[in-house]
């Protein structure tokens, strides 16, 4: 069967590999396709899209973006949203992703004042050198802590620091769900539900967040993830077919930042049939030609 892979990072944001080095690892995979979703940022879709022109490996430009939920609805409080085939060089798409930035930028030092607060007297330097002058998160402080000998691994440091709720968590700014999906369709973006299994919510719930999300322009949903088993997969598949959503999937590779999940494989057992592109792309047409009535200030 014929894979792709339409959820990855790069050096652009908090992956490892450069978008260069990353499409060689997708045309060495043997995908049909790679999807370039750094998170608020799509400084890496040129350099991708040159190389996939220069090897002849299909690249579709992207992005992974935060949005606010809707907590007082009893549905989660924050979610990943994805733009598959947009328009990197749409000017609004620019200023939207600015704001995010600017979030992060504001978010970085009261994550260095509160470790600084706890005795950890990290500095923004010593992190942002992780981010190699990109875009910083909160993968590149767990690299700080990690190099400190604060912490062991990653997972130590979201656990201990960085994960919601933990004494070096600090919120920030995201889009509300209409307007995150309005700016990515403007710029011709087929959005998608990044992986709903990270909710850990049931099925009815699920069912319910996707319908207030359509109601806001949702597109589609992110059935095959790495950390989906496959009865998951196949119940969001039909969730998905019911509600008319169309269906995406990625590994969320982040190369050595992640080191267990392999880009196209996962785990290893995932496999995101090459077929879905057919259904993204049908979406994406519709997503063009209503453009221009979803135009708005
Ligand atoms: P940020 O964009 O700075 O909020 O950081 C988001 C990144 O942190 C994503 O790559 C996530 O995979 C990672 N992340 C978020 N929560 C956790 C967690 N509990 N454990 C490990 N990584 C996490
Ligand atoms: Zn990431
Ligand atoms: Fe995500
Ligand atoms: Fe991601």
């Amino acid at each position: 069967m014929d894979i792709i892979d339409l959820h990855t990072h790069t050096t652009a944001s908090d992956g490892s590999l450069t978008p260069t080095e990353l499409v060689a690892a997708a045309q060495r995979a043997g995908l049909k396709a790679v999807a370039i979703t750094d998170h608020d940022t799509v400084d890496g879709v040129a350099e991708a899209l040159a190389a996939g022109a220069a090897l002849g490996q299909a690249v579709a430009p992207g992005v992974e973006i935060s949005l606010q939920g809707y907590p007082a609805q009893g549905l989660p409080g924050s979610m990943h949203l994805l733009g598959l085939f947009l328009d990197h060089a749409d000017p609004d798409l620019g200023a939207g992703l600015a704001r995010l930035q600017r979030a992060r930028a504001e978010r970085n030092p009261q994550i260095v004042a509160k470790f600084n607060q706890l005795g950890i007297p990290l500095t923004l330097e010593e992190v942002a050198a992780f981010a190699g002058g990109e875009l910083i998160g909160r993968p590149h402080f767990a690299q700080a802590l990690i190099a400190r000998k604060v912490v062991a691994n990653r997972g130590e440091a979201f656990a201990r620091y960085l994960a919601v709720g933990k004494p070096a968590y600090v919120a920030k700014w995201r889009f509300p769900p209409a307007e995150g999906i309005s700016l990515l369709k403007r710029a011709g973006a087929v959005t998608v539900l990044a992986h709903p299994g990270l909710f850990k919510m049931g099925l009815a719930g699920l069912e319910a967040l996707l319908r207030r999300l359509m109601a806001d322009g949702l597109d589609g949903v992110e059935a095959y993830y790495s950390e989906h088993d496959p009865a998951y997969t196949r119940a969001v598949l039909g969730l998905a077919a019911r509600l008319g959503l169309v269906v995406s999937g990625g590994s969320d590779f982040h190369g050595g930042q992640k080191p267990d999940i392999l880009l196209g494989l996962g785990r290893g057992d995932l496999r995101v049939p090459a077929g879905l592109l057919a259904g993204l792309e049908e979406r994406r047409r519709a997503v063009l030609a209503s453009a221009t009535v979803t135009t708005h200030n």
